[in-house]
């Protein structure tokens, strides 16, 4: 009786940042963009409600990829679009991860990685970063599977220069390396320029961090002919349009937008490196952020206390109660008002 029950799928999911549904509440616990999306997206998707909804996407999301190859300096068959870049980090995962050796990743990291490797059946080691939270170079130069490195890492929101990429690279060879850019326009560096000397290198994007379209969904990744391909055809196996025609249409409008982006950027800019002088400046230890998010931790108080604290004061942040950085929270930077609110609260805290 009820032997179904014994073949249904047995996973811990990814647990994402809170959604909260109430009101007023200052909300810096998932890494969204305090600022609107440019204006010239929001008119794009408002044209395109008007009369085109009944159609399909454009096939393979084409105007998005030239834009996205415009903006970058490459060709468009080196683009890949997703539903976002966790469904584009999820597909290369599929795709390229299918040896016999465990792939490698830091083992402080984003959380959806050993999600997707038990999801897919995929075997993973998770190389310890050092006490100051950097990547070992040395510890990825061994025989794997593949390997995996947001850059700038997340939630540590330090960034490695394009030397290390380009090291990682020279080493591995004979695996595909994923560099995971979700955050790298708050002041990492792009290793889109490795793509042309290396043909197993897949770097990864996301329009819902710098360009404020978390809502919509869209991710990218930029490799060689060879790695997208493939991504094509397995995406191709089981949804054809992950890309829906919103996303295209703002999508080019929002990446043809520069100055809104440059102008968005340097506010949080500007906001973190206030807010990380102001938290230095009550004892907390913060890591030099290339994010736009702070990692943070202070000896002297209990953090987790500070996290509920602030969430009874409707000030979101995020807590991992994970080994190694259970002592630490990970802000985003918010507008100046919404981070003027987190200090002052933090002050009544550590004042207490
Ligand atoms: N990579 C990293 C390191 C992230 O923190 C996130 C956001 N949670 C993503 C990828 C995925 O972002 P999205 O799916 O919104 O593009």
């Amino acid at each position: 009786m009820n032997n179904w029950k014994n073949n249904l799928r047995n996973i811990e999911p990814y647990v994402p940042g809170e959604q909260s549904k109430e009101k007023n509440i200052v909300k810096l616990n998932a890494n969204e963009n305090p600022y609107p999306p440019s204006p010239m997206a929001v008119k794009a998707i408002k044209e395109y409600c008007a009369d085109s909804l009944r159609f399909y996407p454009p096939a393979d999301a084409t105007p998005l990829k030239q834009a996205i190859a415009s903006f970058y300096g490459v060709n468009v068959e080196n683009v890949f679009v997703g539903n976002g870049s966790d469904d584009v980090i999820a597909l290369a995962f599929q795709s390229f991860f299918n040896g016999s050796e465990p792939i490698l990743f830091p083992d402080i990291t984003y959380s959806f990685y050993p999600v997707w490797c038990r999801l897919f059946n995929i075997d993973y080691e998770t190389p310890a970063v050092d006490d100051n939270f950097r990547i070992v170079l040395d510890d990825y130069k061994k025989s794997n599977g593949g390997i995996v490195i947001p850059n700038p890492n997340a939630p540590t929101s330090i960034c490695e220069n394009i030397d290390f990429v380009d090291d990682l690279l020279s080493f591995n060879s004979d695996s595909v390396v994923i560099i995971d850019e979700a955050y790298v326009d708050f002041g990492g560096v792009s290793c889109v320029e490795l793509v042309k000397k290396y043909e197993n290198l897949l770097v990864t994007g996301t329009f819902s961090k710098s360009r404020s379209l978390a809502g919509l969904r869209i991710g990218f990744a930029i490799g060689s002919k060879a790695l997208i391909s493939v991504l094509e055809a397995v995406k191709n196996s089981y949804n054809s349009y992950t890309v829906d025609s919103l996303s295209v249409a703002a999508g080019v409008a929002s990446i043809n937008d520069r100055e809104y982006f440059n102008s968005t950027v340097s506010k949080i800019i500007n906001t973190r490196n206030y807010m990380t002088n102001q938290l230095r400046a009550m004892g907390f230890e913060v890591l030099d952020s290339s994010t736009n998010f702070v990692f943070a931790s202070n000896k002297n108080i209990d953090i987790k206390d500070m996290f509920e604290y602030l969430k009874s004061k409707k000030v979101f942040i995020r807590y991992f109660d994970l080994p190694r950085i259970n002592n630490y929270v990970r802000i985003t930077v918010g507008t100046d008002r919404e981070v003027q609110i987190l200090l002052d609260e933090i002050k009544k805290y550590v004042g207490d």
